[in-house]
């Protein structure tokens, strides 16, 4: 496979997909430009050999053409950041685009207009009627896959290589983010480096293990972590099972829960996730106490009580300092951790206790040697709140892609240039 440090882009047109997908205030100013500088090192790599990048990116999601989620918003911040002065193509496959991306000179970069702006970019028909029948679903279904293929094939044209640095979107087989990719031979596609980097902590907790494992699971719903459990279920030796998802599993061991966030149509499945982290030897760490509340809110009355008898008229929002002890005891004892997903309301600042806990925790387990990768929204939001992002192995910058590559599915992106 190649790869980015060993390629030589002297004289070279690359196409870039890097995801410059940021927050716009409503005057269009980046609010926040992380995802900018996640890529520079990929983008001054190639200028710096002598090559010239052409980024593909998507903003929002857009339906169609739409001035709120033009990239244009973002040319000055990306030319301040590259210090090179960006062109800009308003159409991504329009004539302009490709007369650009052939006039592109060494040293000089294009930046592409809103891939999202053509149905085609994910490959998905837009405005079909709501009554559309099958038939007519099934036709509109095959023309765009047909169009599809005429899109890629142009955004391959513009360029000598392919580099994929858009780990936020390596979960989707779009034309940008992976088809794109058979239209370069071998040594002529690669990761960036971002991408490398999220890819190598994945490896790092779904096959490359060094043990003992925990991984920390929090989140509102077991519904929407089933399948990440079930795979984390044959990897790790330690399961923590937190947050909201704390009280569908206390009511289904037979615990009082009383107002607590709960899925009662999950108790069954609960109590067989119990029983097969019992078959497969992992140790399942569940809280013993909460911190309760009388309402839903940040100034709610609060007490602590065991986790399966808390009193009417009361909720759980929070682990109680005994569930702490017993969690950052699994952490701190452990070589390989992930992170997904708080251990209570941390959104509410008297709630955020047992989350700092736990990231304290991983920041001492990994100052002794440990690897931690912290993913996913809410955890993302967790360490940066409670500043110790510097101080975990790695805080991933793809939130559905990271769940997916933890569910142990083959993300597109990745395969597009591993496989094709
Ligand atoms: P998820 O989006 O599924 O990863 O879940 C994260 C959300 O779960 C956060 O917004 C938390 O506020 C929420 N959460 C965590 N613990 C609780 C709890 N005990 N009760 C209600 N919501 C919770």
């Amino acid at each position: 496979m190649q790869t980015i440090d060993k390629f030589n882009f002297a004289g070279k047109k690359a196409f870039v997909r890097v995801d410059f997908n940021v927050p716009l205030d409503e005057n269009f100013n980046i609010t926040d430009d992380t995802r900018i500088r996640a890529a520079l090192p990929t983008l001054k790599k190639i200028l710096a050999d002598g090559g010239s990048p052409i980024i593909g990116s998507h903003l929002g999601r857009p339906k169609g053409v739409d001035e709120k989620f033009s990239l244009k918003h973002i040319i000055g911040r990306v030319s301040e950041l590259l210090g090179v002065d960006v062109q800009f193509a308003n159409d991504c496959v329009g004539e302009e685009a490709a007369i650009k991306a052939a006039a592109l000179q060494s040293g000089e970069v294009l930046l592409l207009e809103n891939l999202r702006f053509y149905a085609e970019e994910e490959g998905k028909p837009r405005g079909l009627a709501a009554d559309a029948s099958d038939e007519e679903k099934a036709a509109a279904k095959k023309a765009i896959k047909e169009s599809q293929k005429e899109f890629t094939k142009k955004l391959a044209s513009y360029a000598d290589c392919y580099v994929n640095d858009a780990f936020g979107t390596a979960h989707r087989a779009h034309a940008s983010t992976a088809l794109i990719a058979k239209y370069f031979d071998t040594n002529n596609k690669m990761f960036g480096y971002l991408m490398e980097k999220e890819v190598k902590a994945v490896e790092k907790v779904m096959t490359d293990i060094n043990r003992p494992f925990t991984a920390i699971m929090g989140g509102s719903k077991v519904s929407s972590k089933i399948d990440i459990i079930e795979n984390l279920l044959s990897k790790v030796d330690n399961l923590i099972i937190t947050g909201g998802m704390t009280y569908t599993f206390t009511k289904a061991k037979g615990g009082k829960i009383s107002n607590s966030i709960c899925e009662d149509d999950k108790l069954e499945l609960a109590l067989d996730l119990i029983e097969k982290a019992k078959e497969k030897g992992v140790n399942l760490v569940l809280a013993v106490d909460a911190k309760i509340a009388d309402s839903f809110s940040n100034d709610a009355n609060t007490k602590f009580c065991p986790v399966d008898q808390i009193p009417d008229g009361w909720e759980g929002l929070d682990i109680g300092p005994e569930t702490e002890k017993i969690y950052a005891e699994v952490i701190k004892n452990s070589k390989t951790i992930l992170w997904n997903g708080p251990t209570g309301v941390f959104e509410f600042d008297n709630f955020t206790h047992g989350s700092r806990s736990v990231g304290e925790a991983v920041v001492e387990a990994t100052k002794n040697g440990a690897f931690s990768l912290v993913g996913g929204g809410d955890s993302v939001a967790c360490v940066n709140k409670f500043g110790i992002a510097d101080q975990v192995s790695y805080v991933s910058t793809g939130g559905g892609a990271l769940l997916e590559a933890i569910e142990g599915k083959t993300l597109p992106g990745i395969a597009a240039i591993r496989e094709y």
